[in-house]
């Protein structure tokens, strides 16, 4: 390592930026939003409603319907006519033009749906725009070139859709989970119910907006917003022959339990703890890349997060130094500042877990280190973190604080990486930082991880499955695996 790359860090971080803001101007926000069913925004039937804010400044966004059983008892039985008159028999290469429409849309619409999702979610805009977005499209464009070759997918000959899906989302990638789940679903020939979680409803409204410009048929999206309680009720109805969760293992359980012996086919996608693992053989500046993307990307707000890394005894010196000046250059602060790297958290509720955690680990006696950086006044926020001397029984190794707090561990031998990789009720992902090919062959074999990264991290396309196994739920989104949870094979 020459002394240039940390000169360059140092002059980056004496830089002043000007504010680089995204204009607003490309949203317009209904003051009240509706629930959309069969192809209509409406009230809920009680005419509740509940309010969502933006997180980096706390100042309410707009009003939303809050829908009830009476509403999911509407939007379910719209997606059962629409299923069975119009969506199921149609051929698949009719329902794949519906499909490349939206994913079209998505792309002509697409500034307006990251700064939409920004404000709602408190997550850059650099982010939005260049992740979230895109990804979302690529996944109706991937799913809708399978529509008319689902019996070329290796699932039998004749694979059948299996009717309505109940689907519910959580709030950190709201419109990219719902692309997830949404596309395979409606290219295998179901219909859905989306849930979008309560404190970013937004992006799923527009994107129901988008399904009407597309002139998908009414009923076969349907878009209920609304708390747990809804989730619980969609989940519960016997109109639902599909179910497709993310967010926590809590109540990922619930709704395992909830759907035992239904019939009803279920996909999990929950929490993770993800070790990081880097090798003293390791290009040093991409690995603390991936290490600072692999945290501090959305806040951590990431159920793949690379949460924990595992650094190779004798490099943890030089790798913690340097990663402590990367994360010193790090931009913390207005979302909508193309310039920021780390933006708001998503809720009081979600602070209050990443405060209690971390909180935890100083009690627990790990060193608790963050970059000097002045957190705006208004709204949630919490500054990049990083935990060093932790042990494995400390409550910031083994749980999930989905925020941006990284947990540092060494080991010495490959075995004791796999050993510590493995210490963990989860099994999402992973990832390995090292020269040698044969070293990830035999580590990616030995990981308990659904996906394991190889100097790389958090990297994601529509065409790669992605799930996990024991916490961290079943089955398989993305690729030709994802159709299989959408079919009767
Ligand atoms: P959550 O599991 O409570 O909420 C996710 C979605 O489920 C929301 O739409 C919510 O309204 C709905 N829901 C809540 N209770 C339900 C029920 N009983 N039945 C059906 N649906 C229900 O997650 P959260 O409160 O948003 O976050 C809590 C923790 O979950 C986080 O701290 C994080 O650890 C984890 N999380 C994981 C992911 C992931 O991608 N795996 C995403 C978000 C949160």
């Amino acid at each position: 390592m020459t002394s240039t790359p940390a000169r360059a860090l140092e002059d980056i971080a004496d830089w002043a930026y000007a504010p680089a803001p995204q204009a607003t101007d490309v949203v317009r926000i209904s003051p009240e939003n509706g629930l959309f069913i069969n192809g209509e925004f409406a009230p809920a039937a009680d005419g509740r409603q509940f309010a969502t804010v933006n997180p980096a400044t706390e100042a309410p966004l707009a009003q939303v319907a809050e829908a009830g059983q009476a509403d999911v008892d509407r939007a379910v039985a719209a997606a059962t006519a629409a299923y069975e008159l119009v969506w199921r028999p149609m051929p698949g290469a009719e329902r794949a033009k519906y499909l490349y429409r939206i994913a079209r849309i998505i792309q002509e619409r697409a500034r307006e749906f990251a700064v939409l999702e920004s404000l709602d979610n408190g997550k850059p805009i650099r982010e939005s725009r260049d992740v979230d977005v895109p990804l979302a499209a690529a996944h109706f464009f991937y799913y809708a070139g399978w529509a008319d070759k689902l019996e070329y997918a290796g699932l039998g000959p004749a694979p059948r859709p299996l009717g309505v899906a109940g689907q519910v989302i959580p709030w950190n990638f709201p419109l990219l989970m719902a692309a997830w789940k949404l596309a395979p679903a409606l290219a295998a020939g179901n219909t859905c119910v989306l849930k979008p979680a309560e404190t970013t409803p937004l992006t799923a409204l527009l994107l129901a907006e988008v399904c009407q410009q597309a002139g998908l048929p009414p009923g076969v999206v349907n878009v209920l917003t609304g708390d747990g309680a809804a989730g619980a009720a969609l989940v519960a109805h016997p109109g639902v022959s599909k179910v497709a969760f993310t967010g926590s293992t809590e109540v990922g359980k619930a709704i395992a339990r909830t759907v035992a012996g239904t019939g009803k086919k279920l996909t999990l996608e929950l929490g993770g703890k993800a070790a990081n693992i880097v090798f003293d053989d390791a290009p040093v500046d991409q690995a603390v890349e991936g290490i600072v993307g692999g945290i501090f990307f959305n806040q951590g707000h990431v159920c793949c997060a690379g949460s924990r890394l595992l650094v190779q005894e004798s490099v943890a010196e030089p790798v913690l130094d340097r990663l402590r000046r990367r994360v010193e250059t790090l931009r913390l602060g207005d979302p909508l500042d193309k310039n920021t790297d780390i933006g708001a958290i998503n809720s009081r509720v979600q602070l209050d877990k990443i405060r209690e955690l971390s909180q935890a680990g100083e009690q627990e006696g790990a060193e608790r280190w963050s970059p000097p950086c002045q957190l705006p006044e208004r709204g949630f926020w919490f500054p990049p973190t990083i935990f060093t001397g932790v042990s494995q029984s400390h409550r910031i190794a083994r749980e999930e604080i989905f925020g941006p707090v990284l947990s540092v561990l060494t080991f010495r031998t490959p075995e004791e990486a796999v050993a510590k990789a493995n210490n963990t009720p989860y099994g999402l992902s992973a990832g390995i930082w090292t020269d040698k090919g044969s070293r990830i062959l035999w580590l990616s074999r030995r990981l308990r991880a659904g996906v394991v990264w190889a100097n790389t991290f958090n990297k994601f396309d529509p065409a790669s499955p992605f799930g996990g196994y024991r916490e961290s739920g079943y089955g398989r989104e993305g690729g030709r695996h994802g159709l299989a949870a959408y079919l009767d094979a």
